[in-house]
């Protein structure tokens, strides 16, 4: 039994099992613009893997079977994938509600300039990944000159409407800068709001703060640097029971750019696909026994479920103002 699992049972909790679907996220592909220090999928310039139409469509059925609340488009950037906006269109036919994550300056590239529009007219909820507002730290987590064609994404997007009504969300997501918890999302929230209105002019919906996976980029990181054990105590000393009914993964099942189902985002970088008894692919997988089943865990869980918790949807304690650290 693994170190997280052990936790789950001191708590009552093992095995950690999923209550429902009720997001269906979809990993489009790990072709990226960019090249991130922190990216637990690796994704960069120069990655192949995509998902095919074919894929796609299988998603597509998976979603009429699973009824989700959300799908939730994600990367690699989302908007890369050449099927990008006739998936949206065939989702949005459906009725479904859909949410995208960016990284905002894959808006600003060759081919893109309608997307801000395309968003507004198909009701697009977006999430944009902007890990602080300091030219420095968003420099040394995602390269040179990222920052500023970040606010100049954000812009157009505050220019169509997006971040200034309720039908037209723009959540921003914070990551730390290294290997430290995220400080509380309501406080960080009023410094974010206060420095990009004041010194940029632009304005969002919500901040959401995620914690850094030791998963991918940011652990070899931490392998290089001699940091991954004093990081992963870290996490485990700072388990909190509070998290454990919000875990993302007990409400969602992740699709990858083949079409593999996952628990999560982090279980995709890993290459651990959910246990079904049964094939665990979009195309063949019985959908019906997603509810209901056992999640693959691991000693990465404890990032989920650190200090105010961690999620696609940010911290998993919002009530409170401050975190155990
Ligand atoms: S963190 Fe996001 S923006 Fe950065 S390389 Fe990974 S997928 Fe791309
Ligand atoms: S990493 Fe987090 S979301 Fe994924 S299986 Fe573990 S606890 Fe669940």
């Amino acid at each position: 039994m693994n170190r997280f699992d052990l936790k789950l049972r001191e708590w009552g909790q093992y095995p950690l099992t999923a209550v429902d679907t009720a997001t269906v996220q979809v990993n489009l592909g790990l072709v990226c613009n960019q090249n991130c220090r922190h990216c637990h999928v690796g994704a960069g310039p120069d990655r192949p893997e995509t998902m095919t139409w074919e894929t796609m469509e299988a998603v597509l059925a998976g979603c009429r079977t699973l009824a989700p609340d959300r799908v939730d488009l994600t990367g690699g950037a989302p908007e890369l994938n050449p099927y990008f906006r006739r998936l949206i269109r065939e989702l949005r036919g459906l009725k479904h509600r859909v949410q995208v994550r960016t990284n905002l300056t894959a808006l600003l590239g060759p081919d893109c300039d309608d997307l801000p529009d395309f968003f507004r007219e198909h009701r697009i909820e977006l999430v944009a990944s902007l890990p602080c507002y300091t030219v420095e730290n968003v420099e040394a987590q995602r390269g040179r000159g990222v920052h500023v064609r970040s606010i100049e994404a954000l812009r157009r997007l505050n220019a169509v409407g997006y971040g200034d009504a309720d039908s037209l969300p723009l959540d921003l997501v914070y990551n730390p800068g290294g290997p430290f918890l995220p400080p509380p999302q309501s406080a960080l929230e009023t410094d974010y709001r206060d420095v990009l209105r004041n010194e940029y002019g632009v304005f969002f919906s919500r901040l959401l703060t995620i914690t850094n996976m030791p998963v991918g980029r940011f652990q070899q990181e931490l392998d290089r640097q001699g940091g991954g054990e004093t990081y992963r105590r870290l996490l485990e000393e700072n388990f909190n029971a509070d998290t454990l009914d919000g875990l993302m993964c007990r409400h969602q099942v992740n699709i990858g750019w083949d079409g593999t189902l996952f628990d999560c985002d982090f279980n995709l970088a890993l290459g651990l696909p959910v246990q079904l008894n049964g094939p665990a692919h979009i195309a063949r997988a019985d959908l019906t026994k997603l509810a209901g089943r056992r999640i693959v865990t691991d000693k990465h869980c404890f990032g989920c479920t650190a200090g105010c918790g961690s999620s696609c949807g940010g911290a998993l304690t919002k009530g409170q103002t401050s975190c155990r650290e």
